[in-house]
């Protein structure tokens, strides 16, 4: 069935039927300048939105190329729309997945790679009397409001053409940012002048005011990087290896250290943020009790148990807040991260030190735990893994810090000197570690994964922070970086399409499935949207792995 004509004819006709009617509409209509597809329906007035893509093509879009040719300005490209699409779309039918304040890849906008067309997805609920259809309205909706938000958001000669490039251009400069940090030996770049503090904790637009101090780089700390739009920026570079953010409390340590987790992000211009970036493997890691851990090497941080339990092969299904976050630090460097980020609210204090007086209190024999103090060098020198790490409540890590960052009324500066000279004097704590031993790559048991619920397919989106996966739960709460609840149902999609894809099948390891997962999500949402056609985000192979390790049904083979 080709492209039809006449909707609004067919939707008059259809007015008072009953709702079922509607199952009509599914296939292609012509639209002025765009092509209507109507990809599912609505089963009933109470059901979930209709599923509908405006199709708009190249030559009535008319984006120039260098809005769209390269996969980094195509994204921000279909971002800008979304967003313009979602305003123009003001009615409570419609429904605009237009996202928050990242700019990631979502399904609601894609830009064609080929030649500049638009398609928009949308939910649209079909009105109706009851149980009967109001074609008047669906009409209005249909017919009247969605050309208005093709023609209005959808074409370049609508759109204010400054606006539009000033947001690729920010999004490609922050992408280039992040793209040049390995090559400067930085994990992450705060640029001079971004605004870090947050409206809220529900609100993440840029706080304001005359209280706003906006970020300024100590010069012992300061790098410039070229940018292809903003031209040279300067900023804090932080450093590969360990960093220390210091400083009394209030004073914007934590701040400085969620504006690093949300790095691996692109932000909307005004965001403040814009030009923070962090290195794309950056993990944030923090504890966790209650969650489950299956098989995880975590004996470098947990031993000799009072249970006995083996813990280079540690299973749990109520993990303890220190061995929680032993587990997400292995798994986190397992999956591939190459920065770590810990804030020490929300780390587990006896992981994290264990000073003189403790250690001269309660013998090492006594002390299952080994404090990452002790470990965190050996994971830079040995492994290649770098922290940053909050700490203003224990001076140890001064000894083990290549950097020391001081926030004072959220001023940095770089105090390593003075940390070095205070380390110097001993404190009787003895090392109680040599070396970080690596992780142990793990082998997914395929049949564990078993998405099926009486016999169909079942993995959902549970609210903003969790999934259903078959007969099982996975809660991600504290996996912080997920940048909005679309990002979850990203993350269902991807776990989706590993297991039908078979990626994980018994021989690979698990960093293998995700580097074959990885080759899919450069190609954009394409891949996930041929699962299951609705409105989510793109998440890293990082969220993807975070989501499988606390799937509570996850077995483990060997
Ligand atoms: P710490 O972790 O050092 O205790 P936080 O980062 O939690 O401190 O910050 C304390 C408060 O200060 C928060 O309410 C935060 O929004 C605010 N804040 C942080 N950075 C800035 C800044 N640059 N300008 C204004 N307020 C800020
Ligand atoms: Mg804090």
């Amino acid at each position: 069935q080709g492209v039809r004509d006449g909707l609004a004819g067919e939707l008059r006709r259809m007015d008072g039927a009953s709702y079922g009617r509607y199952k009509a509409l599914l296939g292609s209509w012509s639209m002025p300048g765009f092509t209507l597809e109507v990809i599912r329906g609505q089963s009933d007035p109470y059901a979930p939105p209709a599923r509908v893509a405006l199709r708009v093509p190249a030559e009535e879009a008319g984006f120039p190329a260098d809005l769209w040719e390269s996969p980094v300005r195509r994204r921000a490209l279909a971002s800008y729309l979304a967003r313009r699409a979602a305003e123009a779309a003001d009615h409570r039918a419609l429904r605009v997945d237009a996202g928050g304040q990242e700019v990631l890849e979502r399904s609601s906008c894609l830009v064609d790679a080929r030649d500049g067309s638009v398609t928009l997805r949308l939910g649209v609920d079909l009105p109706g009397h009851g149980r009967r259809i109001d074609g008047h309205a669906a009409e209005h909706v249909l017919c009247g409001l969605l050309p208005k938000v093709a023609e209005r958001a959808l074409r370049y000669a609508a759109l204010d053409a400054d606006d539009v490039r000033a947001f690729a251009d920010t999004v490609e400069d922050s992408a280039v940012l992040r793209a040049a940090l390995p090559g400067l030996g930085l994990v992450a770049f705060v640029a001079d002048g971004a605004v870090l503090p947050r409206r809220s904790g529900v609100d993440d637009r840029p706080a304001t005011g005359d209280g706003v101090v906006p970020f300024a780089s100590p010069e012992e700390l300061r790098v410039s990087v070229d940018l292809p739009h903003a031209g040279t920026v300067t900023g804090m570079g932080v450093r590969e290896g360990v960093t220390l953010i210091v400083g009394g409390g209030f004073h914007g340590k934590s701040t400085l250290l969620r504006a690093l987790e949300t790095g691996v992000w692109d932000h909307v211009p005004g965001d403040g943020r814009e030009r923070v970036a962090a290195r794309p493997d950056t993990v944030k890691i923090r504890s966790e009790d209650g969650r489950r851990v299956e098989r995880v090497d975590v004996h470098a941080f947990v031993d000799h148990l009072p249970s006995g339990a083996d813990t280079t092969d540690f299973c749990t299904d109520n993990a303890s807040g220190s061995t929680s976050q032993a587990a997400s630090l292995c798994e986190a460097v397992e999956a591939g991260a190459r920065a770590l980020l810990i804030d020490e609210d929300t780390a587990a204090t006896n992981l994290m030190i264990r000073d003189a007086r403790m250690q001269a209190l309660v013998a090492k024999e006594r002390e299952p735990l080994t404090p990452f103090v002790d470990l965190v060098r050996s994971l830079h020198r040995d492994h290649g893994v770098s922290t940053v790490l909050v700490m203003g409540g224990s001076g140890d890590y001064m000894e083990v810090a290549d950097q020391v960052v001081m926030m004072d009324a959220y001023r940095p500066s770089d105090v390593t000197e003075r940390a070095r000279r205070l380390a110097a004097v001993p404190t009787g704590r003895t090392a109680e570690a040599d070396a970080f031993p690596g992780v142990a790559h793990r082998r997914p048991d395929p049949g564990s994964l078993d998405t099926s619920v009486r016999g169909r397919s079942r993995i959902r989106a549970r609210g903003d922070d969790g999934l259903t996966f078959g007969e099982h739960d996975i809660d991600l709460r504290a996996v912080e970086q997920i940048a909005d609840a679309r990002q979850v149902v990203g993350i269902g999609l991807a776990l989706e399409l590993m297991v039908r894809r078979g990626y994980v099948d018994g021989k690979r390891t698990l960093a293998e499935a995700l580097d074959l997962l990885d080759s899919d999500l450069e190609d954009g949402a394409h891949r996930l949207l041929a699962v299951r056609d609705e409105d989510f985000a793109l998440p890293r192979r990082h969220e993807v792995a975070a989501a499988l390790n606390r799937l509570r049904g996850l077995r483990v083979l060997g």
